[in-house]
């Protein structure tokens, strides 16, 4: 008998599972065998066919795939609460971009960028795409503290060089070669945006992107004004334009699609590219609320993103599903838009299509990799329990996530960081703060 039963690396024992498989089963007494960092079965808890040198009880937990932070800029963790309560362009403009110049460096790179990963994992978050600056240093702290990355280098033409428009792309693919062996990093190509990149180094980006398979990762459609001031600059709306470019043809992912119309959408939805909602950074900057209903209509994919901690203030996926769930609901006066089933697959396997990780990631199935997030039900708000996509969206909150594995390593156990100190990056933070805080002040 003992010969039928197979040594895997890691249990997860049983929980109230949800897989956001097609069929969105809910498993309950059942367990989760992991080796190699791939889920190898998923099976009664009746059956004893396997064994492992380590298991994670999960009887009291509700086990939910890895959420996706499908658009963010993990360094600018540091810039948390520097300017609050103005609309998008002074913020920008007056604040953050000369924030930026002032103190961005490879060092506070890595530093804000361990700081957001530790955070995003804390909530919960397995995966983060994003867009910033010195993107190696955010690669080698995701390596350091075991998360996964799509990490691509913003493109914004009035900070470049001659030299850097020209050699636009080099680096993603340099570091995509660097980091080759690394399963937990990708690199994305990221102009910023239409307003931030004239149409010659769009055009660019695109070939880059056709020619070496590689995703597009922009914002776009953020504010009225920008789609106002496309169609005013280009004679065409925004994603026309960028249809036009040949951009669409590429796998690109948008961040924001507040401000687009149902031709636009169509185009989108033709072109198979997504859109990544960011509720609570487009309410705190007003830039609006993004149409879900349409793009539902349309059939275009929608995940979700937190968006830069500077403009959230935080990066928690789970109020950013509530909240999103919640708004939904008001602009569309229909309680039954958005239930909680449907928010938890944009905040997992609509993030992993966009992403091109479908086959992969973003649900919990036998072959997928191994991320997988536990939630404590041990709390006087998790209590009672009736029905757990409801408890997930709108009654957990951050400190509900008690383990995260990421592919098969348990990154967090019990709430504790397993492969960083978290009183060294809260130290680290409050020394950035006083320089960063003494500069304002001048
Ligand atoms: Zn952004």
């Amino acid at each position: 008998m003992s010969s039928k039963i197979s040594t895997v690396d890691l249990i997860i024992s049983g929980g109230t599972i949800l897989c956001i498989d097609p069929e969105m089963r809910v498993l309950k007494n059942h367990n989760i065998a992991i080796q190699n960092g791939i889920i190898r079965d998923i099976y009664p808890t009746t059956s004893a066919i396997y064994e492992a040198a380590e298991t994670i009880d999960a009887q009291d937990c509700i086990v939910i795939p890895g959420l996706i932070n499908a658009h963010t800029h993990v360094p600018m963790t540091y810039f948390r609460g520097l300017a609050d309560d103005l609309p998008l362009d002074t913020w920008l403009r007056n604040h953050i971009w000369p924030a930026e110049a002032r103190h961005v460096s490879p060092r506070l790179v890595y530093d804000a960028s361990l700081h957001g990963a530790a955070e995003m994992i804390k909530n919960g978050i397995v995966l983060l795409n994003d867009m910033y600056f010195f993107c190696e240093q955010t690669a080698q702290a995701l390596t350091t503290i075991g998360m996964r990355g799509i990490l691509g280098e913003a493109v914004i033409q009035a900070m470049m060089s001659a030299d850097g428009i020209h050699n636009i792309g080099k680096q993603a693919l340099q570091l995509r070669t660097q980091f080759a062996d690394n399963p937990l990093i990708d690199f994305a190509l990221s102009p910023h945006s239409i307003y931030t990149c004239d149409r010659s180094v769009l055009e660019k980006c695109t070939d880059i992107a056709l020619s070496h398979d590689m995703m597009i990762h922009m914002h776009l459609c953020e504010t009225k004004s920008e789609s106002e001031n496309c169609l005013k600059e280009h004679g065409i709306k925004p994603v026309f334009y960028l249809d036009q470019i040949g951009l669409l043809k590429a796998h690109a992912v948008m961040a924001h699609g507040v401000w687009i119309d149902e031709d636009e959408m169509e185009l989108l939805a033709h072109h198979g590219n997504s859109i990544i909602t960011c509720t609570d950074s487009n309410l705190k900057l007003v830039s609006g609320i993004a149409p879900l209903q349409q793009y539902a209509a349309h059939g275009v994919n929608v995940c979700m993103g937190t968006d830069g901690v500077a403009s959230n203030n935080n990066l928690d996926m789970l109020s950013e599903m509530d909240i999103t769930a919640k708004i939904h609901k008001i602009t569309t006066g229909d309680p039954s838009f958005l239930p909680a089933s449907d928010v938890l697959r944009m905040a997992t396997i609509n993030g992993a299509k966009a992403l091109g990780l479908e086959a992969s990631m973003g649900s919990l199935e036998i072959g997928k990799n191994a991320d997988v997030v536990l939630l404590s039900l041990d709390a006087l708000e998790t209590q009672p329990l009736y029905n757990p996509y409801s408890h997930v969206v709108y009654a957990m909150n951050s400190n509900c996530v008690r383990d995260v594995v990421i592919a098969g390593e348990i990154v967090l156990q019990n709430r504790v960081l397993t492969k960083v100190d978290e009183a060294e990056i809260i130290a680290t933070a409050k020394t950035y703060q006083k320089q960063i805080a003494s500069e304002q002040e001048k």
